[in-house]
C-alpha cells in the first residue's frame, strides 16, 4: 500500500557550513532530491566525509538545509517551529546512532523511557513498554544496567529500543554497526531488517557495500550529491504517516507529573558531583543559616529591649543633681524643684527618691540591703503589680507611715519560713516598720532585677526615721505625659530648673529615649547582618549559576540526544532549572539545620534568641528562588542549543 504523497520528499537540497568569520563556504550537501515512501527499507552509501551524516540529520529534522525543500507527508517542514520539529522527532524519528548517544548516568530502562517521558506518556505505561522493548530484544536481564555496563551490541539494541519507544515509524540508522563487532553488527542487521518487514521505514547510512546490500534499496552518495539509485521498491505494509494535523500539539505532562523524573536525574547528577555541589552549596547554606541566626539574635535581643522598655516605662526620665560644667559645688534638688517640676504640662509624676544601703534585720536575720524611700507613684511609673498585701497611700506619706513593702527577693531573705510577712516588723537602721505588702518578681528579663532584692518606704517616713541626715531628694524620677512627649519633657525640665537654679547643676536623663536608642542599635545591627547573610545569599546563587553553567557545557551531548528523542525546548528549561532549584533546595534545607544548631547553641549559651518560623520560610523560599533567579540563565543556554551541534559534543 503506496501511498501518492511520498513519506519523505527531498528537493534541490543544499547544506553549506563556514562562509562567515572569514572562512570560506563548504557546500556539504550539493543539491540532494530524494523521494522515501512509507515502508521503504533504504541504505544510503557513501564515503566517509560524503555528507551522510548531515543528510540524515536534515531528514530526522535535527538540522535545517541551507536551500531547498523538505516535505514530509505532503508537508513544508520549513514552515515548522521548533516545537513542531521536536514533535515530528518524537513521533516520526528513532535514531540509532554510531555512538549509541545513550545517556551514560541512566539505566538502560531509563534510557527507553525518554522519548515516552516528551510526549507525556505515563510513568506506569512508560516503563512497562520499556521493559517489554527490552525483553523483545534480549535485554529483559539488563534493565537497571547503566550504558556503561553494557556491551557495544547490548548498547546498541538499547538505541535501537529507545528509537522503538514512541513507535519508530521511521528508522535513522547513521552507521548502527560501525563500532560493533561482525556478530553484534549481524544482529543489529537482523533486527533492521525484521523491522523493515514489519513496516516501519529504515533509512541506513553505511559506508559498507555489503551492510547496504541488506536494504531494498540503495542510494549512493559521493560529495554531497546521489550518483545512483536503485529505485523505490512498493512495500507491502507501512506503518501509516503519523497525523500531521496534530503536529506540535503533543501534550507534555504537567511539570508537576514530571518532577520526580526531574529531580531524579538532578538528584544523580548532584551525588556524581557531590564534591563540587557540596562546594557550591556552602554559600547558600551559610546564607540562609546566617539569615536564621540573625533574625533569631535580632528578635530575641528586641524582646528583651522590649521587656525593659515595658518594666521601665517607655515615659520614663530621670532627674540628678550635678556639678555644673562650669564647676563650683553641686546642685541641690528641693522638694520644692519637685512640685514645680509636676506642675509642668509636659510632665506626669515627679517622685522624689531617697536610697541608700542600710541595715535591715528581722528575728536573728540582718542585712545591709538598699531602702528606696519615694512617694505612692512608684507601682505606676514601674509598671509594677504587688504580689501581695498593698503599697502606701499618699496619705501615709505625708503622715510620715512607718510601713515597708518588700521586693520579692528581700521576701524570701528575711521570711523564708513565713508563708504571710504582712503584719511583721521590720527593723531599718533602728526604726521599726510594718510589712504591708510585697511587689511582684521583676525578673531577669526586664533587666531590672536588682529592683527585686530592695524594700520599699514612704519618702517622708524615711528621711523622717531613716535618712535623717539626707535633707533633700538623691534624683527623681519622672514621667512624661505621653511617650511622643519624652524628649519635650526633658527640654522642659532643663529650662525650668536652669531658670530656678541660675546654673545647670543637675541633670536630666532620658530613660526612655536610651532605651529607644538601644532598639534602634540593634534594629540597624540586625539589618545590616541580614544583609552580609543576604550577600551570602547571593555568592551562593552565583555559585549555583556558575556549577550550572559548568552542567550545562559538560552535557550538552545529553542535550542533544534529549533533543533528538523529542525533547522541547520548554522540557530541557524545566530540567535544569529543576536541577538548580533542587541544589539550593538542598543547600536551603541544611542551611536551615545548620542555624538551628547555632541559633540552639547560642541560646544554651545564654545569648537571648527567638526563632521565628516566618524568618525561617523567607530564608528557605530566598534560597528557592536563588536557584530559579540563577538557574534561569544556564537552563535558558542549555534549552536554545542546537540539536545537531549539541550532539557532535564530545
Ligand atoms: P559522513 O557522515 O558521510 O562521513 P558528514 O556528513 O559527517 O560525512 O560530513 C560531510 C562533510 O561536512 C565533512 O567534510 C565534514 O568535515 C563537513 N562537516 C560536517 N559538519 C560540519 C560542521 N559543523 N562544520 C563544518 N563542516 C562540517
Ligand atoms: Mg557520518
Amino acid at each position: 500500500m503506496v501511498s501518492s504523497t511520498p513519506l519523505i520528499e527531498l528537493e534541490n537540497i543544499r547544506r553549506c557550513y563556514g562562509g562567515h568569520d572569514g572562512a570560506p563556504e563548504v557546500a556539504v550537501l550539493r543539491g540532494v532530491s530524494l523521494s522515501i515512501a512509507a515502508g521503504e527499507f533504504v541504505a544510503i552509501v557513501g564515503a566517509s566525509g560524503s555528507g551522510k551524516s548531515t543528510l540524515m540529520h536534515l531528514l530526522g529534522c535535527l538540522d535545517r538545509p541551507t536551500s531547498g525543500t523538505y516535505r514530509f507527508a505532503g508537508r513544508d517542514v520549513a514552515e515548522f517551529d521548533a516545537d513542531q520539529l521536536a514533535w515530528l522527532r518524537r513521533e516520526a524519528f528513532g535514531f540509532v546512532f554510531q555512538g549509541y548517544h545513550l545517556i551514560a548516568t541512566e539505566s538502560a530502562r531509563e534510557n527507553v523511557e525518554i522519548p515516552a517521558l516528551y510526549a507525556g506518556t505515563p510513568a506506569e505505561q512508560r516503563r512497562e513498554r520499556a521493559s517489554a522493548l527490552l525483553a523483545r530484544l534480549g535485554l529483559g536481564e539488563r534493565l537497571d544496567h547503566r550504558p556503561g555496563q553494557l556491551s557495544g551490541g547490548q548498547q546498541q539494541r538499547v538505541s535501537i529500543a529507545r528509537a522503538l519507544m514512541n513507535g519508530g515509524r521511521i528508522i535513522l540508522a547513521d552507521e548502527p554497526t560501525g563500532a560493533l563487532d561482525s556478530h553484534s553488527g549481524q544482529e543489529v542487521m537482523a533486527l533492521l531488517r525484521e523491522l523493515a518487514a514489519a513496516g516501519h521505514t529504515v533509512i541506513l547510512i553505511t559506508h559498507d557495500r555489503d551492510v547496504a546490500a541488506q536494504a531494498q534499496r540503495v542510494i549512493e552518495i559521493r560529495d554531497g550529491e546521489i550518483i545512483s539509485d536503485s529505485g523505490a521498491q512498493p512495500s507491502a505494509q507501512a506503518l501509516p504517516a503519523p497525523d500531521m494535523a496534530a503536529a506540535g500539539q503533543g501534550s507534555s505532562l504537567p511539570w508537576w507529573k514530571t518532577f520526580d523524573e526531574v529531580a531524579r536525574s538532578a538528584w544523580r547528577v548532584m551525588w556524581l558531583n557531590r564534591f563540587r555541589t557540596a562546594l557550591t552549596l556552602l554559600g547558600i547554606i551559610i546564607g540562609v543559616a546566617s539569615v536564621i541566626v540573625m533574625l533569631a539574635i535580632g528578635l530575641g535581643t528586641k524582646q528583651k529591649v522590649m521587656a525593659q522598655m515595658a518594666s521601665m516605662g517607655a515615659t520614663t526620665l530621670y532627674l540628678y543633681s550635678a556639678q555644673p560644667p562650669e564647676g563650683g559645688p553641686w546642685g541641690v534638688l528641693s522638694e520644692a524643684d519637685m512640685l514645680a517640676v509636676a506642675k509642668l504640662p509636659e510632665v506626669d509624676l515627679a517622685t522624689p527618691v531617697i536610697g541608700n544601703q542600710r541595715t535591715v534585720q528581722y528575728g536573728n536575720v540582718s542585712r545591709d540591703i538598699y531602702v528606696y524611700a519615694s512617694n505612692e507613684q512608684l507601682p505606676g511609673i514601674h509598671h509594677w503589680p504587688l504580689a501581695q498585701g498593698r503599697f502606701f497611700n499618699a496619705a501615709e506619706d505625708e503622715s510620715l507611715a512607718p510601713v515597708v513593702v518588700l521586693g520579692h527577693k528581700a521576701r524570701k531573705q528575711f521570711f523564708r519560713d513565713e508563708p504571710n510577712p504582712l503584719g511583721r516588723q521590720l527593723l531599718i537602721g533602728d526604726a521599726p516598720f510594718e510589712v504591708i505588702g510585697v511587689m511582684a518578681e521583676k525578673g531577669k528579663e526586664s533587666g531590672a532585677d536588682y529592683y527585686d532584692e530592695m524594700v520599699f518606704i514612704p519618702y517622708q517616713a524615711g528621711r523622717a526615721r531613716v535618712y535623717q541626715d539626707i535633707l533633700e531628694p538623691e534624683y527623681a524620677t519622672l514621667t512624661a505625659m505621653s511617650t511622643s512627649q519624652v524628649n519635650a519633657a526633658g527640654e522642659a525640665v532643663r529650662e525650668l530648673l536652669l531658670a530656678r537654679h541660675g546654673r545647670e547643676d543637675f541633670q536630666v536623663d532620658n530613660a526612655a529615649a536610651k532605651v529607644q536608642a538601644e532598639a534602634d542599635t540593634q534594629d540597624s545591627m540586625t539589618r545590616m547582618l541580614g544583609l552580609i547573610a543576604a550577600v551570602s545569599l547571593l555568592v551562593g546563587g552565583i555559585g549555583v549559576m556558575n556549577v550550572m553553567l559548568m552542567t550545562v557545557r559538560e552535557r550538552t551531548r545529553e542535550i542533544g540526544i534529549r533533543m533528538a528523542t523529542g525533547a522541547r525546548q520548554r522540557d530541557i528549561l524545566r530540567q535544569f532549572l529543576g536541577e538548580a532549584v533542587l541544589v539550593t533546595l538542598v543547600g536551603g534545607s541544611i542551611g536551615v539545620l545548620l542555624g538551628l544548631l547555632l541559633g540552639t547553641g547560642l541560646l544554651v549559651a545564654g545569648v537571648p534568641l527567638i526563632f521565628s518560623l516566618s524568618a525561617m520560610l523567607a530564608a528557605f523560599a530566598c534560597a528557592v528562588a536563588t536557584g530559579l533567579l540563577f538557574g534561569y540563565l544556564p537552563a535558558k543556554t542549555a534549552a536554545a542549543l542546537d540539536p545537531v551541534v549539541a550532539l557532535a559534543a564530545e
